[in-house]
């Protein structure tokens, strides 16, 4: 039986209950979101010591950090470095996005090291091993989904919303930078010069079957993520939304837990609509932000752009953020750059709880012991509960003061001033 179909059957296992316990969330409640799909708890059949990672409704916030080679550079021992990184950074899943190199030991050489959710996208895989992308054989799209299902992956992303009603909207679209998910661009490109439905929408059913057989989670791929701002929330983005929305249904059906993934680059005013459409059509599916970024132009610094993004989508419901490095439309990101994304997704997630139902008071509770620490001039404490102790630390111990303030404002500390005037009344 895979999780969902335990869930509806009210099975509480020990791995629902230590995610119960990590969100502090009364399991009985958790193994009912998951049986209505609001909540996913991603774990293959063939892993045993995966962190519960639960994503979605009353949950909290959770972050992704993409790793992988590239075709220009296959640097085996730095992937497997940021994976690392990643997760003492507090990533919450980790993606192997591999594409140059031996896949299969790659794959299986961060597996290793990554003790929370694994996920994969395995098209790419597909891709890679033909001599060209539009040679691959219908097989090939979902052998690959086998062959990592079998791995151990416990979650997958699969552009099953991509067809021809979705192409042909988007061949009447008006936009500059056409399609960006390099998923979706493989598929769309297949099927164009083979005049070919894609298989994973085509045979989605079989697909759901092995997905169920080693109880992995599907998260329905974002194909027509708009690419810049020009190009947010139009026919083509609305109509993949609608498709994966018919997909979710067909998933929970099927007892195969699922997620949806989202946008991409959209500005500040439209992010709220999209994330709100995007949870009306799929019934709550726990949802999977690739940012939103809110402007094109903060290259070097689009960690920022995406963790502004990821409060307000939070805000209105996102439940999952994969995370943006500094090095985002640049080059493939160093293992500091890996870091730093994580923060920043962090950050946002952070800030998301403060006012998640489900989360808020044990969030609010951090925040009230920091702003305690910080009356105290508690400097131990305050590294202690910062998002990123070890910067916090090296910050302020690189310029101390003299006094038991910071050397901000040394002497003329307010919190320092204000108690002692307190303290003399
Ligand atoms: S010195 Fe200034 S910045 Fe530092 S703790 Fe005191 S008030 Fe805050």
């Amino acid at each position: 039986m895979t999780l969902i179909e335990e869930a509806k059957k009210g099975v509480i296992s020990d791995f629902v209950k230590k995610a119960a316990e990590y969100e502090g969330v009364e399991a009985e409640k958790l193994i009912r979101l998951i049986s209505h799909g609001y909540v996913v708890l991603p774990k293959n059949v063939r892993r045993e010591d995966v962190k519960p990672r639960a994503i979605g409704m009353l949950t909290s916030t959770k972050v992704n950090a993409n790793v992988g080679t590239s075709a220009d550079y296959i640097n085996v021992e730095e992937e497997i470095e940021k994976a690392i990184v990643a997760q003492k950074a507090g990533a919450d899943a980790v993606m192997d996005l591999s594409s140059g190199g031996d896949l299969d030991a790659i794959r299986k050489k961060i597996m290793d090291v990554v003790k929370v959710p694994f996920g994969t996208v395995p098209i790419y895989q597909a891709a890679r091993d033909c001599r060209r992308v539009v040679d691959m054989g219908e097989d090939d799209f979902i052998k690959a989904v086998e062959k990592h299902a079998k791995d151990g992956v416990d979650f997958m992303t699969i552009h099953s919303g991509v067809n021809w009603v979705s192409i042909e909207r988007l061949k009447r679209s008006k936009r500059l930078l056409g399609v960006v998910s390099r998923g979706g661009a493989i598929i769309i490109g297949w099927m164009l010069h083979n005049e070919k439905e894609n298989p994973y929408y085509k045979d989605f059913d079989y697909l759901l079957e092995i997905l169920k057989e080693y109880d992995v989670t599907i998260s329905l791929g974002d194909a027509y993520r708009p690419g810049c701002i020009h190009d947010a929330g139009d026919r083509a983005k609305y109509t993949e939304f609608i498709m994966l929305g018919e997909l979710v249904e067909r998933c929970r059906e099927a007892g195969v837990q699922c997620m949806v993934e989202g946008p991409g680059h959209v500005p500040l005013d439209q992010i709220e609509t999209s994330v709100r459409a995007m949870k009306s059509v799929t019934d709550n599916a726990p949802l999977y932000l690739l940012g939103p970024l809110v402007t094109d132009i903060a290259a070097g610094y689009d960690h920022i752009a995406a963790a502004i993004g990821a409060a307000i989508a939070g805000m209105a419901g996102a439940d999952f953020i994969c995370y943006v490095t500094p090095s985002e439309h640049l080059a493939l990101p160093s293992v500091e750059d890996v870091r730093e994304g994580v923060i920043a997704a962090k950050i946002a997630a952070h800030a998301i709880d403060l006012i998640k139902e489900g989360q808020r008071e044990r969030a609010r509770k951090r925040d009230y012991e920091m702003s305690l620490a910080r009356k105290n001039l508690d400097w131990e404490r305050q590294f202690q509960l910062s998002i990123d102790p070890e910067k916090a630390r090296e910050i302020h111990s690189k310029r101390r003061s003299e006094s038991e303030a910071c050397s901000m404002c040394g002497d003329l500390c307010a919190i320092k001033l204000v108690k002692e005037a307190f303290e003399r009344d």
